[in-house]
């Protein structure tokens, strides 16, 4: 019965990778650019080991976690054969337990917590991205679009950390198509940024779009999209096989 549960979720993520790779290329396509610029990131969270494994086996080389705690007790299990990144809101007193498991944080969205990685920073260099709080929502983490170029620069001047980029989060969209002003928008900044020549700071990736809008995202610029239910299926938070 194990086994064939198993073997069925095997069936449906193998599935569900492929779809989701054939659309990323036409889309890239469609934008004149290779596919090969596009990372899958599958996010895993509430997911369990048989279906990370799952994953793995069907090419995918980058996790990514949104909770230090369940990111932890799943590295245990999977270990290091693929890259883990952090997508999530990371609290301060957290961020000791960043550096063992995460080649990149996507999700730096404050000054603070930047400065807060390099005090702590048990390797030479973190990798980061700044969160940028596209949609100016109260709701949601992240960097206003106004301040990000003062704040890059602020960062930039931080010895053990590394801006490689910009993630956001669109506001919820009842169609793909409404997230396309935002990725725009994400674009613009990241432009800016660039333009300001700033010596430590790469502006060469973008982390957004999702299972809703990666399309979208891709004909827009995105080099790593975040996607967790068009790999997995749905979450259930209710039963997560990891712990909080
Ligand atoms: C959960 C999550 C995703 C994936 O969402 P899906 O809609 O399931 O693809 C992407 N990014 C972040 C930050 C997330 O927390």
């Amino acid at each position: 019965m194990e086994l064939l549960c198993t073997k069925a979720l095997q069936k449906r993520i193998s599935e569900n990778l492929s779809e989701i790779r054939t659309n990323i290329t036409r889309a890239a396509k469609r934008a004149g650019r290779s596919p090969d610029e596009v990372t899958i990131v599958a996010v895993t969270k509430t997911h369990g080991a048989a279906s990370v494994r799952a994953a793995m086996e069907n090419g995918i080389k980058v996790l990514g976690e949104n909770r230090v705690q369940e990111a932890r007790t799943k590295f245990k299990e999977i270990g290091g054969g693929v890259d883990w990144h952090f997508i999530g809101h990371l609290q301060k007193n957290k961020v000791k337990f960043l550096f063992d498991i995460f080649s990149l944080v996507h999700s730096v969205d404050s000054f603070e917590l930047a400065a807060e990685i390099n005090r702590r920073a048990a390797v030479d260099e973190v990798h980061i991205l700044l969160q940028v709080n596209i949609g100016e929502e109260s709701t949601k983490y992240g960097i206003k679009p106004l301040e990000v170029t003062d704040v890059a620069e602020k960062i930039s001047r931080m010895p053990h950390v590394r801006i490689e980029g910009l993630m956001a989060i669109p506001p919820p969209a009842a169609r793909p198509e409404d997230s396309r002003r935002y990725f725009r928008k994400l674009v613009e900044i990241k432009n800016e940024v660039e333009e300001m020549k700033l010596e430590t700071v790469s502006m060469s990736k973008l982390s957004f779009g999702m299972t809703g809008d990666y399309e979208v995202a891709v004909e827009e610029g995105a080099t790593h999209v975040r996607i967790g239910s068009g790999i997995f299926g749905r979450r259930d938070y209710e039963n997560r096989v990891f712990s909080k």
